[in-house]
């Protein structure tokens, strides 16, 4: 709180369309849980995806629709948080120009997560396999990552920027980018004056839940289960997931902790999470009934989220209706920050 004023939350996602498990344990239930004690703001950040692909554009509208629907689904209540697409408000643009001269190219080349992403691309350039790719010389990638892309963390802080952000819950990744628009706003604040806080990283342990292989849950792996999966897909799915390879049979004991399905039940049926354990030990549960009840945990609490998200199923003009109400509001508060932008420098 600041007086008895909410401090303001910026928080976005790329949308990339329907949302899985992952993404809800990792970040969207947190965001349900900040609503209360904070002012939120929920960033579309449709732009965000032309910085790695400007070239297939032609899904980014129908996937923000559906990443909002489960946003609606997990219980962010739009007349309370502004929900918004980055590319309705041009004040975003605008921001990110200017604040595009404040910083050097050096230091965005020093950015940890430009040099992860630029060795990845160089190594698929020379065709590496990914175990070589300590090997690759970080700098190589540069000639191949785009302007845009070179910025994205200037773009990031305008979104931040323009709404006055002062807390943004990150993930230890992300501190990094974070330090950029805390630079930036200072160097601003500096240079003209004083018109943007200077935005905390709220450092989050986002959970997260591997996906039914045990790698990272990711669309393009084929591991996920979607918010928006039915009952029966879901137990589909979980029948599928990996489990202790050693336990064959019923009575073999097993090892819950190399167990994928027993890291599902810790989250979503905790309260028999310890006599899973015992009894996965003990050799006197099979792993077919335990993927039954895994699969009932997991439906048994996503229920009220599918329930709700039905409401907007083939309902794109209720979810454009959330949208444009939400990019009203948003407008409202980055022509405000444009404004003392322009003032601050005296660009008339
Ligand atoms: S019994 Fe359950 S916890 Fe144990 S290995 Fe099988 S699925 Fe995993």
């Amino acid at each position: 709180m600041v007086g008895n004023r909410k401090k303001r939350i910026l928080s976005g996602m790329r949308p990339t369309g329907r949302l899985h498990l992952g993404n809800f344990v990792g970040a969207l239930e947190n965001w349900v849980r900040l609503q209360g004690q904070y002012e939120n703001f929920h960033l579309v950040a449709d732009y965000h995806v032309l910085t790695t692909d400007a070239e297939h554009t032609g899904e980014i509208g129908q996937n923000s629709l559906e990443m909002v629907r489960d946003w609606l689904a997990a219980g962010i209540d739009p007349g309370q948080s502004p929900m918004f697409r980055q590319s309705q408000i041009k004040e975003h643009a605008e921001l990110h120009l200017i604040l595009s001269m404040l910083v050097t190219t050096a230091r965005l080349q020093r950015n940890p997560t430009l040099k992860e992403q630029m060795r990845e691309m160089s190594d698929r350039l020379h065709n590496r396999s990914l175990s070589d790719a300590d090997d690759v010389d970080a700098g190589e990638g540069i000639e191949l990552v785009s302007y845009g892309h070179l910025g994205y963390p200037v773009l990031q802080a305008a979104d931040i920027l323009l709404y006055r952000g002062e807390v943004v819950p990150v993930g230890e990744d992300q501190l990094p980018h974070i330090e950029i628009t805390r630079e930036l706003a200072r160097r601003f604040n500096r240079l003209y004056s004083e018109v943007f806080p200077e935005p905390e990283g709220k450092l989050t342990q986002f959970a997260r839940l591997p996906g039914l292989d045990g790698r990272r849950m990711s669309k393009s792996l084929g591991n996920t289960i979607y918010i928006s999966d039915t009952e029966k897909d879901t137990l589909q799915k979980i029948m599928q997931a990996i489990t202790d390879p050693q336990k064959v049979h019923k009575h073999d004991p097993g090892r819950p902790e190399v167990c994928n399905v027993f890291t599902y039940h810790k989250r979503f049926n905790v309260e028999a999470v310890e006599t899973i354990e015992s009894e996965c030990r003990a050799g006197t549960r099979g792993c077919v009934d335990c993927k039954k009840e895994c699969a009932a945990g997991l439906n048994k609490e996503l229920a009220p989220l599918r329930e709700r998200r039905a409401e907007y199923n083939g309902r794109d003009d209720l979810v454009l209706d959330i949208l444009v109400d939400g990019e009203k509001r948003a407008r409202k508060e980055a022509g405000i920050t444009i404004s003392a932008v322009r003032e601050a420098m005296k660009l008339g």
